[in-house]
């Protein structure tokens, strides 16, 4: 059995090498490839005598191309072994620390291109080459000689080879797909393997029109140059002219190291180039020899790469899920997939409009990215995985629960159940009602919801009210004991006390969430003043506009609901708002913030309470309308948008001066 998956997983990852190093056109990701290749690697480890002649991680890179000249390497080129978590970056220096007690590093990006050697006699580049397996790689002079970064005459007249990574900037990338696009030629799939396609041409004319550059970041043999520390070979390789990332950091223990990671793990995006990681090497060369080499990689240093932001997955099925205003919305079941430091096995598909708009169907391969750093989100269809397997999207017409026909409305994607007994939608209100948000009731998972909702002590949100009066019989189901209950009913007793907005986001009135039921209730003050509030009022409300305002006239205006508020302040339920007034602060007022990133002294709930409290508005992503981005620790992606955008940015000292 484990034979056999070992047998698989090299036949896999040869062939994927193959065509990456070799056809510079790959047909896995490089996800996929690196968690085959950690798979294998984990088996070999468990099973040494199973090892096979031909495995990956025996060697480096693929074969080469025939059709080049061999270049035999005077120092093997090796490639790198690669970490992916925090825990694994201070594994690397633990190992290190084994060896040399008190490490220096160096911090470099990894820039996401091919390695070359490059070599100069009396001055003069007399060869360049690619790292092939790793001992030999290809002669690839005459397009060398096209990269404009690269030196042709140096002042140097020893004999010297330095290293480094031909790359393709981003925006020559995407200009060379958009001809080739034009064109109906096949498009690279990255600027790594558009680079090495480039270089690996016979003619020289087609690296040259590339527009390909260079960063230079290794010296074999630097002994032999007095160097005694790589910075210093970093240093002596710019002042020859060469090219070398500015963007190097020397850290003194790894906790520097760490925050190097972090910083270029938010600026990357901001390069106009790709790195796919960093890389750690220890800074002392006489430290280096004494740590030494794998069969293909240095024990020196180490790759940490980035986690993917785009995953590929398989799409299992297509779900329904009622909502509590009774949308329906499809959900698909995926694969469980590892997509920046969470496993997903499902996302929403919104709409049958989405599914169709991006041709999804069942069985199809997905890529899913992380919007906005939080939600899963499908990006596209990977149609040259269809196998005919695939099943085409069909919309139900009628309620997974309840049976009920939906009703698609005129100006919306969804459809909906619009059967108000129907058990879904009932048992989603109650979620809601009791949820972090709205009521705040802790100890309600959603399956006790269901469970008491079935047993029948639970029917509408006045429910929770009267759980008190059947107190006993609770304590005596399954799974409950005493404690859980009462903790259950005195947090019960407490949500009687919460300010009117939280009631009004609990009441699951169509379109007011959180923030609209807040500004609502700062304008309000009472639930009776909302009660008597006429359409004309609400829609004048900034931020409010006529759906919303309808939505709650109409809400407002129903007796059965007037009947539950009744009854909700008969148990004794608040229905006062308790937050702190509107205080217009100039520096706030009509202006929209965005927070990104956690800071010291407030909660995000509390800052945006504060920023709406001042008159100011706040939304989730930055734009051109974005006033002020407020950064706390480890912000977002938002943080780069905000300074590529030029907008103004506060970090909590400067929003603490500006609240004053
Ligand atoms: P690597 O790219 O993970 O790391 C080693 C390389 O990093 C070096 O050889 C060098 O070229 C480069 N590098 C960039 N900046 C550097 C710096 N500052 N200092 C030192 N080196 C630097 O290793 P690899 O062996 O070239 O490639 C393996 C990776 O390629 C896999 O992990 C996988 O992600 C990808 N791959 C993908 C497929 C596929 O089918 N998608 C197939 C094979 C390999």
């Amino acid at each position: 059995m484990i034979e056999n998956r070992i047998k698989e997983l090299v036949e896999i990852l040869n062939q994927a090498s193959y065509e990456y190093y070799t056809l510079d056109s790959p047909t896995i990701t490089d996800q996929e490839y690196d968690d085959y290749y950690h798979e294998l690697e984990k088996l070999e480890q468990q099973y040494p005598n199973l090892i096979l002649d031909n495995s990956p991680t025996k060697r480096v890179g693929g074969k080469i191309i025939e059709s080049f000249e061999k270049v035999v390497h005077s120092v093997p080129m090796m490639s790198l072994g690669d970490i992916f978590s925090e825990d694994e970056v201070r594994e690397f220096d633990e190992r290190i620390k084994k060896t040399i007690p008190n490490p220096t590093y160096v911090c470099e990006l990894k820039i996401d291109g091919l390695s070359v050697s490059l070599i100069y006699e009396n001055g003069k580049l007399v060869r360049g080459s690619t790292r092939g397996d790793g001992v030999t790689g290809e002669n690839i002079t005459h397009n060398v000689e096209t990269i404009k970064s690269i030196p042709l005459l140096i002042d140097y007249t020893d004999n010297l080879e330095v290293r480094g990574e031909i790359y393709m900037p981003k925006k020559s990338f995407n200009q060379l797909n958009l001809e080739r696009k034009q064109n109906n030629e096949k498009l690279f799939a990255n600027p790594r393997n558009a680079a090495a396609g480039s270089v690996r041409q016979l003619d020289s004319k087609i690296a040259a029109k590339r527009n390909l550059s260079t960063f230079i970041y290794h010296l074999p043999n630097p002994e032999q140059y007095n160097l005694t520390k790589h910075s210093d070979t970093l240093n002596f390789m710019k002042k020859l002219g060469f090219i070398v990332n500015p963007n190097i950091k020397i850290a003194k223990n790894i906790d520097e190291v760490i925050d190097y990671i972090n910083e270029w793990t938010i600026k990357r995006d901001g390069l106009p180039y790709e790195i796919d990681g960093i890389v750690i090497k220890v800074n002392n060369i006489a430290d280096q020899v004494k740590l030494g080499f794998t069969s293909r990689t240095p024990k020196w240093a180490i790759a940490y790469k980035f986690p993917a932001i785009e995953v590929l997955t398989k799409l299992n099925n297509i779900e329904f899920c009622v909502g509590r205003t009774g949308k329906i919305t499809p959900r698909a079941d995926l694969n469980p997939v590892h997509l920046a430091g969470s496993i997903i096995s499902s996302v929403t598909l919104h709409n049958e409009d989405y599914i169709k708009d991006k041709e999804i169907m069942i069985n199809d391969t997905i890529v899913i990215h992380k919007a906005g750093d939080v939600i899963p989100e499908v990006v596209r269809v990977v149609k040259e995985r269809r196998d005919g397997t695939q099943i085409e999207f069909k919309m139900i017409t009628n309620c997974p629960i309840c049976g009920s026909k939906l009703v698609r409305k005129e100006t919306e994607a969804a459809y909906y159940c619009e059967n108000p007994l129907c058990d879904a939608r009932k048992i989603e209100g109650l979620i809601h009602f009791v949820s972090r948000d709205a009521m705040n009731i802790d100890g309600f998972g959603e399956r006790i919801i269901e469970d008491f909702y079935n047993i029948g002590y639970l029917k509408n949100v006045v429910d929770f009210y009267e759980l008190k009066n059947h107190k006993q019989e609770l304590m005596e189901l399954e799974g409950f004991g005493s404690k859980s209950i009462n903790n259950l009913l005195d947090s019960i007793e407490k949500s009687k006390e919460n300010s009117l907005e939280r009631l009004l986001f609990a009441l699951g009135i169509r379109h007011v969430g959180k923030k609209t039921a807040k500004i609502i209730a700062q304008k309000y003050q009472t639930i009776d003043n909302l009660i008597d509030a006429t359409y004309e009022e609400l829609k004048e409300i900034v931020d409010i506009g006529d759906i919303i305002a309808a939505s709650v006239f109409e809400y407002m205006s129903d007796e059965k609901n007037l009947e539950l508020i009744n009854n909700l302040k008969e148990h004794g339920l608040n229905t006062k708002y308790l937050g702190a007034e509107i205080k217009i602060n100039d520096n706030f007022v009509d202006k929209t913030f965005v927070l990104t990133g956690t800071l010291v002294n407030y909660s995000r709930d509390e800052a945006s309470d504060l920023i709406i409290s001042c008159g100011g508005k706040v939304t989730n992503s930055v734009t051109k309308k974005t006033d002020v981005v407020l950064v706390g620790d480890n912000p977002g992606s938002k943080y780069n948008k905000a300074q590529e955008l030029g907008i103004t940015i506060w970090n909590e000292e400067d929003f603490e001066t500006n609240l004053k």
